[in-house]
């Protein structure tokens, strides 16, 4: 049945409400209030999209006009900037992201960085000449061509939604793809808004970015499957990841995965012991632990394990789960009923597998409304426990002793996630663990990787590839040897 929709679709530089004119409600985490609904994408809707995105790659000069794709990516960033506020109180509301984290990975820091792959596109050697050689006796002159992969598939998950759609739209666009979008259902709003912005403040071309809102998954299925497109690059679960990968293989077409992670948060014999586990309850529970690169797993020493599971118990009552909008807020709610029970699972499984709760393991008082889980820290568990090794996506951390720095290492990459970790203690000491980690980034004492120019991803199951910084923008690009008779 028809309805009217607050927020449209992107096709083909239009703003519509769709084939079916259908629309599904966007709820906010904190309260259970209907904030309002989005377009609801359908089968035919994608359909049209991905015929869009593959006629303006095929016949605009889009994919070859670096200059006018770097103006657009910085009138982009500009007009997200003007609507910054309107941006950061719909991510607040639909994401339930704490108010803090807006001034930076969940909005400003993704729309700053637009402008760091716009100067990368400026300054990129596009074409490198290999001089002449003979291969063969044939004397030839070689020079290597980087080109746009050509229609890009992006999937993205709810839990930074601005960021990884930004991502993947800045290098993809940077690198001259077309793209077409299809965010989580749970957080429509924070695309359809990037789409409007796109349509009505860019010069941006028709085609060039589609965004298909939907509240069927199977939309994405169709993406990956459609052989017009060239390239999907996915953010989501790990099990998602394994399907995306599996369908790609029919139409051979690339697939680039950032999937989920289980991090370890290493506290060396020579920490400062109190700090360390301060920080790892602070960064174990932000965005109601909610990021695929949390680290979920501490180890600390074992003779200070009572002491630590003391600190930081402490520290995660004292932070407990608040409103998003409160600026002191560090754990907001989780996304959905979906997701609260999930990790309620998680909950009753790590006591029947002999776990006990330091803090938390339940709802927090006096919240009757909305999908909230108490800050909470088990203890007792080895690291062949299940909540030791799957990927809980909540404010959920396990605490685990270690007998040493080669111990942590063994412990912390007995894993079948590669994606994140911190190691704290003395500067050589940590640094040497840092090494011997198998994951894609590493924070040591507290150290940020987050950035455009640092890429990011995983190890094992927790992806194939790099988003941000110039290998996440070489992921959108294919490679041209062109050889050319000479004298
Ligand atoms: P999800 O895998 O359920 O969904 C992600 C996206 O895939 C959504 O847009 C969904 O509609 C779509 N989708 C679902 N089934 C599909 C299919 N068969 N084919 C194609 N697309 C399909 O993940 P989620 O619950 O939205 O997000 C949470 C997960 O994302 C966690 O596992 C987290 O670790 C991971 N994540 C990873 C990163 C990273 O960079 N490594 C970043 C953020 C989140």
């Amino acid at each position: 049945m028809s309805r009217t929709t607050d927020r449209l679709l992107l096709l083909d530089g239009r703003l519509t409400p769709g084939a079916g004119g259908g629309a599904f409600e966007t709820i906010d985490p904190a309260t259970e209030e209907v904030l309002g609904t989005a377009a609801d994408g359908t089968p035919e809707d994608m359909d049209r999209a991905i015929g869009a995105a593959r006629r303006a790659f095929d016949e605009t000069s889009w994919s070859s006009d670096t200059a006018f794709r770097v103006r657009c990516l910085r009138q982009l960033r500009e007009a997200m900037r003007r609507r910054s506020e309107e941006l950061r109180e719909i991510t607040i509301r639909e994401v339930g992201a704490p108010r803090f984290l807006t001034f930076g990975g969940q909005l400003d820091a993704p729309v700053d960085d637009l402008g760091w792959f716009a100067e990368l596109a400026e300054s990129y050697e596009w074409e490198r000449d290999l001089g002449r050689a003979e291969p063969m006796g044939m004397p030839t002159r070689r020079r290597i061509r980087r080109e746009a992969a050509g229609v890009v598939g992006a999937i993205t998950p709810w839990n930074f939604p601005h960021q990884i759609n930004l991502a993947k739209l800045g290098p993809a666009l940077a690198a001259g793809n077309t793209v077409v979008l299809k965010p989580a259902p749970d957080t429509p709003w924070c695309a359809a808004v990037l789409g409007e912005i796109i349509a009505e403040e860019t010069d941006i071309p028709p085609g060039v970015v589609n965004i298909v809102t939907s509240s069927d998954h199977a939309l994405g299925a169709q993406l990956v499957e459609d052989p017009r497109v060239d390239l999907v690059t996915f953010t989501g679960s790990t099990a998602t990841g394994r399907t995306v990968m599996a369908s790609a293989a029919a139409t051979l077409k690339r697939v680039f995965l950032e999937l989920g992670g289980k991090s370890a948060f290493i506290v060396l014999d020579d920490a400062d012991l109190k700090a360390a586990c301060s920080y790892a309850a602070f960064s174990g529970i932000a965005h109601a632990g909610q990021g695929c690169a949390i680290t979920t797993r501490i180890l600390v020493p074992r003779d200070r394990y009572d002491e630590a599971v003391e600190i930081t118990a402490r520290s995660l009552s004292r932070l407990g789960a608040g409103d998003p909008s409160d600026d002191r807020t560090i754990c907001g709610p989780v996304i959905s009923a979906r997701q609260r029970d999930r990790i309620e699972g998680y909950l009753r499984l790590a006591v029947e597998e002999g776990g006990s709760f330091a803090c938390g393991g339940g709802r927090p008082e006096g919240r009757d409304k909305g999908f909230w889980i108490e800050p909470t820290l088990i203890t007792g568990l080895t690291n062949d426990a299940r909540t030791a090794r799957e990927e809980i996506f909540g404010p959920v951390l396990v605490i685990m002793p270690h007998d040493g720095d080669d111990d942590a290492v063994r412990i912390a990459n007995d894993s079948p996630y590669g994606l994140s970790g911190a190691v704290h203690g003395s500067a050589d000491r940590a640094r040497a663990v840092a090494a011997r980690l198998r994951t894609g980034t590493v924070s040591v004492n507290g150290g940020v990787w987050y950035s455009a120019d640092v890429p990011f991803g995983g190890y094992k199951q927790s992806g194939i590839g790099r988003e941000m910084g110039v290998a996440g923008f070489e992921e959108y690009l294919e490679t041209k040897a062109i050889a050319e008779i000479t004298t």
